[in-house]
């Protein structure tokens, strides 16, 4: 039975693709300052929907654009991070709007190409767009009350080496660890992916999730919760370890396919419906584009970073 974290029982940045997993700080820049190489569930996720995307991606780090309902995942995360740093009672629905406007606002002077999604602060759309962000926060209350949780880390970046040497790296939207020790790990989904394959990759990111913890603390997690905020609905998942063990060699092997891939470039477009949402159509050949030519697959380079180490 998992008591999470003081929590009710009611139960997802790189903001380039929304996905939660820029890994961009430098925690693991050895002597040199270089980036080890390392899979992220959002690149590994990529490749095994398309080769070619992952080296669009990771390898051509072709730009993209993000859609409002990608930047609105991003606030909706990031008010949620905040929100959990105020003194439990003044955690709810009101406090929680209350930090919307600073948290765009934010986002926006960090990144100012992202102001290119409205025609300007008067643009009734933005208006719109806020009020989404906030049904979305109005929803997560009605899924749990965070005055009864005490989450052990939010936005926690995480990362292990697995004894092959493949270096897995990621953020997990929320951490909580019961009195007992037993661990949950939350996610939260905003966007309007089509539910099957959207629960099927992030049941694919949280395996990736579940696995770092696991090699670092030693501990399965209990429970990997996802929570769609944009239904309403929770999704609680109980990982074991024989499951883990396959989930590891499958990304031993799709690492192992990504590094064949990069000695020869022969990255093949896979096509499906997520097709309609990738931005590289017209360099796809699925589509009628060509491909840049193809950069190589950069050696090990005593640089700040390498291609090779952005692969998250
Ligand atoms: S359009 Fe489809 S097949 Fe082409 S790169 Fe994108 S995801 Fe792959």
């Amino acid at each position: 039975m998992v008591e999470p974290a003081r929590t009710s029982d009611r139960s997802s940045s790189e903001l380039a693709v929304a996905d939660g997993a820029s890994g961009s700080d430098g925690a693991s820049l050895p002597a040199g300052g270089r980036r080890r190489p390392a899979l992220s569930p959002s690149r590994a996720g990529d490749f095994k929907q398309c080769p070619l995307l992952y080296r669009f991606r990771a390898v051509d780090r072709l730009p993209e654009t993000p859609t409002r309902a990608q930047v609105r995942g991003t606030v909706v995360h990031s008010v949620l991070e905040r929100m959990f740093a105020l003194p439990t009672a003044e955690r709810d629905a009101e406090h929680a709007r209350d930090l919307l406007e600073p948290a765009w606002q934010e986002l926006l002077a960090e990144q100012p190409e992202l102001s290119a999604l409205f025609d300007g602060p008067e643009d009734p759309e933005l208006g719109t767009w806020l009020k989404s962000a906030r049904r979305l926060l109005d929803s997560y209350f009605e899924l749990e009350d965070p005055r009864r949780l005490e989450p052990e880390a939010c936005e926690l970046r995480v990362e292990t080496e697995l004894e092959s040497g493949l270096l897995l790296r990621g953020f997990i939207d929320r951490v909580d660890v019961a009195p007992t020790g037993e661990i949950r790990l939350v996610d939260y989904k905003t966007g309007a992916a089509p539910r099957a394959i959207g629960e099927a990759k992030a049941l694919f990111q949280m395996k990736f999730y579940a696995l770092v913890l696991w090699r670092t603390r030693g501990e399965i997690p209990r429970q990997l919760l996802l929570m769609y905020l944009s239904d309403k609905q929770s999704l609680a998942y109980a990982p074991d370890e024989a499951e883990l063990l396959r989930f590891e060699r499958t990304l031993e092997a799709i690492w192992q396919a990504i590094l064949r891939a990069g000695k020869t470039g022969d990255f093949r477009p896979n096509p499906s419906k997520l097709c309609d949402y990738c931005d590289h159509k017209a360099h796809c050949p699925e589509f009628g584009g060509t491909p840049p030519p193809y950069p190589g697959w950069p050696e090990p380079d005593p640089g700040p970073e390498s291609v090779l180490d952005r692969t998250d």
